[in-house]
């Protein structure tokens, strides 16, 4: 009995766990301020992706597509970007960022749009749109490699390579850099909670705590992400940078790393208690601000909390986790940490590192139950395992789109990682800090005990705990 790392070994694809690189490019692009990407290839690449940001959050977000039809596929289409970007920039007069983000089909007939932006910097701009603050960003996202997760992880990357620069001086702006990849408004709060405790001045990359969006007299409707231009530009002059995440973010803090010196940390990602623990001290590291008291409590608040579910209920319990990937890794370490045991884990994608990650690694070595970690992964694996392979299962973690396995086999599920649609306001709980693990302890505890109810388990329904 031990922990096995695999590769699916099918070809092809049932049921997919994530979508393709244009939507985590897109996902990065709505984090910006005074920015709209312009996605090179047909309308459903943008459509779709749009659709799920906005049933995620429930929130409208703002991106262009050049609209690519049969003649731009088979001759090239170009001019459909030069159009685009004319046409946004006329209606949209506040908007300085336009990252240019290639598909599949753009990528596959070969579109240059690196040499169309350079074209469009010496002509349009300077011509039309002289004196205007515009930024033209290549965003290379080809969807038949990687997926959601790799596009985020490259466009973040992108964004911080395109603006990042030394000022005159070459002083420190005494400011963290603190990447956080794929998270919800409510990880944003929870870490800028952490981040106020300790007394640390970040650049939150990227900044996306409105898209849990206020409705204000102004009747505005759309959602924006607050990083700056300048906040970007000053990832170069930071003390250093965090990236909470290996695969989303984890290119940009490493970039930064390399082209500027900046002392660099890569996760671990913060869910659960030994997570966050480690977390708070890599600030102290690059900061060297203290932990404070009202930490310390907050640490024990929470550990309160899961003692009072962790040995009677969660114990012992069967877990499987899908999603995204330091998502999915978080969330297994803070399940065996609570004597939970994953017995299934599932990335949705080929990356290669996956079976060297140190993480994963521990979990070969300590696991003594039977687990698998199934890399390039579709919601296949697990209902095969369940109807076909006799996998026993206690509650399944993961998004919205992995439901349906729960609702055929009855097995209780916390819906956690993106894109969750099927109940509300996920998106506003943090998983992330003391505070996400309470929350994850709680929502796995109260989904266990809704199980038991409706399966009639008479010990717990004569139970007052
Ligand atoms: S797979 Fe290709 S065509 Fe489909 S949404 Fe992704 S980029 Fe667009």
């Amino acid at each position: 009995m031990a922990c096995e790392i695999k590769e699916k070994e099918r070809i092809g694809t049932i049921n997919p766990i994530f979508t393709c690189q244009p939507a985590g490019a897109q996902f990065a692009s709505i984090g910006i301020k005074d920015c709209i990407g312009i996605v090179h290839g047909g309308q459903g690449c943008v459509m779709f992706v749009r659709l799920m940001f906005s049933q995620h959050y429930k929130e409208s977000f703002e991106l262009a597509s050049s609209s690519v039809h049969e003649d731009g596929a088979v001759f090239g289409a170009l001019d459909r970007v030069e159009q685009g970007v004319d046409v946004l920039l006329a209606r949209y007069p506040h908007v300085k960022v336009v990252p240019i983000i290639t598909t599949c089909s753009t990528e596959v007939i070969g579109d240059d749009i690196d040499g169309v932006i350079r074209k469009l910097n010496e002509g349009l701009l300077k011509e039309k749109y002289a004196g205007r603050e515009v930024y033209l960003v290549p965003v290379h996202s080809p969807s038949f490699v990687g997926s959601m997760i790799s596009g985020y992880d490259v466009a973040v990357r992108d964004f911080v390579k395109y603006f990042a620069a030394k000022s005159r001086n070459g002083e420190s702006n005494g400011k963290l850099n603190l990447i956080t990849g794929w998270v919800n408004p409510g990880d944003v709060k929870a870490l800028k909670h952490l981040l106020r405790a300790m007394d640390i001045d970040a650049t939150v990359l990227f900044e996306i705590e409105k898209f849990d969006s206020p409705m204000l007299p102004d009747g505005s409707a759309v959602s924006h992400g607050n990083t700056t231009v300048d906040d970007l530009r000053g990832t170069a002059d930071a003390i250093g940078t965090v990236a909470l995440n290996r695969y989303e973010g984890g290119k940009a803090a490493e970039w930064l790393q390399s082209e500027f010196g900046l002392p660099t940390i890569v996760g671990p990602t913060p869910i659960g208690i030994r997570n966050t623990d480690t977390f708070l001290r890599n600030l102290r590291t690059l900061t060297g601000k203290p932990i404070p008291a009202s930490l310390v409590e907050e640490r024990g608040v929470a550990i309160d909390a899961l003692t009072d579910v962790t040995h009677m209920f969660l114990a012992d319990k069967k877990v499987v986790i899908y999603g995204n990937p330091d998502l999915v890794i978080g969330l297994a370490e803070f399940c065996i940490d609570l004597e939970m045991k994953p017995v299934l884990l599932l990335m949705g994608d080929d990356n290669v590192n996956y079976k060297n990650d140190p993480r994963l690694l521990a979990m070969t070595e300590h696991v003594d139950w039977k687990m698998e970690v199934v890399t390039n992964a579709d919601f296949w694996e697990l209902e095969d395992r369940i109807k076909n392979g006799g996998l026993e299962v206690d509650l399944i973690l993961g998004h919205s789109k992995g439901r349906f396995v729960a609702i055929d086999n009855a097995i209780p599920m916390v819906r956690v990682g993106f894109p969750t649609y099927d109940r509300a306001g996920i998106f506003r709980h943090p998983v992330l800090g003391y505070e996400g693990a309470i929350w994850l302890a709680e929502q796995m505890s109260n989904a266990l005990f809704a199980d038991m109810e409706y399966k009639k388990n008479k010990e717990w329904i004569l139970n007052v705990w």
